[in-house]
């Protein structure tokens, strides 16, 4: 089957636009007809070669797409076929101690990542494992559902999996206008804490306001304030999502005694200073975080079809002006998540 979309053919370098060869669904894949694919950060990391910069070229990026399933291949269930299905980031083995355990982004044995090692959303049609097509509801529209995969799923993997908020927490959220940070705001009030979210862009304040949290201006990190509700009392919890050095020494010093700092970002080379003393002292834990488990990938989908998390796709635009919300993120002025809608019959 021909299909047509973005491909790079080099990490680093332009996408292009053309046609190619879809191939048929081999032994446990599933043929997507791609309906809408997330354009975030993670997707332009992708394509520098951040992940990965020897994967088999060309490629089709993009991890959070939504389709439908066209075909299945040998050893897959038919009852796939038909499903709307969002992508799971990783391409994990299925088979090892932490997949059969349930945490999939721990395997022992990944084979890369959907968008860098196997065709993403910013084609119209992929062929995939059919265990990274996890259903969803259909009432989830398909733009919507964009943010499901990546930019809700990760915020329930840190706020219920790995900092274990509850009503008693007070969390700032680093970045709290972006893709998942403003997802991440109304993930951590979901789970009852006290949200203070730090965003550069006055702009995106309102739709802070709006996921529950009170905005602070972090430009200047010597006047980035703790919300006045706090009565002087430090966060619990904080949660990074920029990682620059200056945001994680200022993270440190916004714990009180017991506080968890979540990293989430992945920079190359980029480190910063730790005293020990102060980690005994006020007994801090720093805690990495790693994608999420397929279950809670699930679970997003379903707080998304009860209403209960609101995905923030603020730019929805058709493949040729996909451009166009890649500056927005470059220029850090898209406010949660961006996305491209693939035409019905596309291809
Ligand atoms: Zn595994």
């Amino acid at each position: 089957m021909r299909t047509r979309g973005y491909r790079i053919h080099t990490w680093g370098g332009p996408m292009l636009w053309e046609e190619w060869e879809t191939p048929e669904p081999g032994a446990g894949e599933a043929l997507v007809r791609v309906e809408a694919c997330g354009v975030g950060l993670t997707v332009l990391n992708c394509m520098r070669g951040d992940l990965s910069d020897t994967a088999p070229l060309p490629r089709a990026p993009g991890h959070e797409l939504v389709g439908r399933v066209l075909a299945v291949g040998e050893g897959v269930s038919p009852d796939l076929v038909g499903k709307r299905v969002v992508g799971y980031f990783y391409l994990t083995c299925g088979v090892c101690g932490p997949c059969r355990s349930g945490r999939d982004s721990r395997c022992a044995n990944m084979a890369g990542w959907l968008g860098v090692h196997r065709d993403g959303g910013y084609g119209a049609h992929t062929v995939i494992p059919a265990a990274n097509a996890l259903p969803i509801p259909e009432s989830i529209e398909p733009t919507l559902a964009t943010a499901i995969p990546d930019a809700i799923a990760t915020p329930l993997h840190v706020c219920k999996t790995r900092l274990e908020l509850t009503p008693l927490d007070r969390v700032v959220v680093i970045g709290a206008g972006g893709g998942v940070g403003i997802h991440m705001v109304q993930m951590a009030r979901l789970f009852g804490a006290s949200v203070c979210g730090l965003e550069i862009d006055e702009a995106k304040f309102p739709a802070i306001r709006d996921a529950g949290a009170e905005p602070t201006l972090s430009r200047q990190w010597d006047d980035a304030r703790l919300p006045s509700a706090w009565r002087g009392e430090p966060a619990t919890a904080v949660i990074d999502l920029i990682g620059s050095r200056e945001s994680l020494g200022w993270s440190m010093g916004a714990l009180g005694m017991g506080g968890s700092l979540a990293v989430l970002t992945t920079f190359r080379d980029r480190s910063f200073p730790l005293a020990p003393r102060e980690m005994v002292f006020r007994e801090l834990r720093i805690v990495g975080s790693r994608y999420a488990s397929k279950a809670e990938v699930l679970e997003a989908a379903r707080l998304v079809a009860d209403g209960r998390i609101k995905p923030v796709v603020s730019m929805v635009v058709p493949p040729e002006e996909i451009e166009r919300a890649h500056e927005a993120l470059r220029g850090n002025t898209l406010l949660g998540r961006g996305a491209v809608r693939w035409p019905a019959g596309a291809g």
